[in-house]
């Protein structure tokens, strides 16, 4: 359906303007896809696979998986297209709207559990070794092989120059090892000479990896994540964490993590210069920030923020932003509307201020 070729956007002026001055800020826009998230380019490996063996009359009843959005929407387009039934366990009310309906809207069936992803994940687990249905979790190779081809196209749309930096928002870790497998693919195969160094962004509500780096990798726990506004990192027991932390020592990596003030100004920054970035993408522009300001991202270094759902999914956490609705938050960059009597005088008084510095 169309997934994968995703714009890598010059950043010009969020760079420039926010970044200290950063000229090769670049944002990989995997997000404006299919159903609005990376997950298509796995989910298109994987449901094809299901396709085949049901084909060859392997017993498969459906997919199913558990999901803290993006995934089930991916899992139930691509199943709607081939015909396949899916399942989605999502946690009730942790997602946004936009992504519940789009599992409904493809016919998937739709269990909304009073409970977190970490626990969706226990129970499809358990349904899975019970019933014919194929997991489709992220711990399944076949979406990886997919999710690599990002890594690919980076290097493919620098011609064949290997960026810097790749920041990466992290929650269940399969996309950051999915990345490192990509770009370790094009310097075995010697199309390029090095790997980047990789940088996986935590919201600090669901921050396990970030934990087990500052202890320098020496005490793994997972966490009871809170409620965060990047949503679909919200995940305390990441089912990749092996994964990711051989991505990250292998490439010389960097955990960092933005708190939900941080994230939602640095979506408001990036939205400010023309992008309509989703708050997972802000929390990996947090992470740049932190680490331009410690001097570990230096200003020409070449620097690609993964950009990992469509803003369009997640509009509710900007209303609630732009109309300071969030508790403890200043939300200094909010853009309310101003609301203004239909008369032209009043119209002019409002237009007149604003636009006092210009005319
Ligand atoms: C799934 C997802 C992530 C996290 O990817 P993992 O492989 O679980 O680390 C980040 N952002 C968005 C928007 C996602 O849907």
């Amino acid at each position: 359906m169309f997934e994968g070729n995703s714009n890598c956007f010059w950043a010009k002026r969020l760079g420039l303007e926010y970044f200290g001055g950063m000229n090769e800020l670049w944002v990989k826009h995997c997000g404006i896809s299919h159903t609005g998230s990376f997950k298509d380019l796995g989910m298109t490996v994987l449901v094809s696979q299901v396709n085949r063996l049901r084909r060859l009359k392997r017993p498969i009843a459906g997919v199913g998986c558990a999901s803290t959005g993006d995934t089930s929407a991916a899992l139930s387009a691509y199943c709607a297209a081939a015909g396949i039934p899916s399942i989605v366990f999502l946690p009730a009310d942790r997602i946004s709207i936009a992504q519940l309906v789009q599992p409904i809207a493809n016919g998937a069936t739709v269990l909304s559990l009073d409970t977190d992803f970490d626990g969706c994940m226990r129970l499809i687990r358990e349904v899975t070794a019970e019933l014919p249905i194929y997991l489709a979790n992220s711990l399944n190779s076949l979406r990886l092989e997919g999710q690599k081809t990002a890594a690919i196209e980076i290097v493919q749309q620098f011609d064949w120059q290997v960026p810097d930096w790749v920041i990466i928002p992290g929650g269940n870790l399969g996309n950051i090892y999915a990345f490192y497998k990509g770009f370790e693919l094009c310097r075995e195969l010697g199309l390029v000479d090095k790997v980047p160094r990789l940088v996986c962004a935590q919201a600090a509500n669901a921050n396990p990896l970030y934990l087990y780096y500052k202890s320098e990798w020496k005490d793994f726990k997972p966490v009871i994540a809170s409620q965060t506004f990047a949503s679909a990192i919200q995940i305390g027991d990441p089912v990749s964490i092996d994964r990711a932390v051989h991505a990250l020592k292998a490439t010389n990596g960097i955990v960092e993590e933005a708190t939900e003030e941080e994230l939602m100004n640095a979506t408001a920054q990036a939205d400010q210069t023309g992008m309509f970035a989703c708050p997972h993408t802000g929390v990996a522009l947090t992470a740049l920030k932190k680490l331009r300001d410690q001097g570990v991202i230096n200003k020409n270094d070449r620097t690609v923020v993964v950009s990992t759902a469509h803003g369009l999914k997640f509009t509710q956490s900007k209303v609630d932003y732009h109309s300071r609705e969030i508790q403890n938050m200043l939300c200094q960059y909010a853009n309310p509307p101003v609301n203004v009597k239909a008369d032209f005088g009043s119209v002019m008084d409002v237009l007149k201020k604003k636009l006092s510095r210009n005319i």
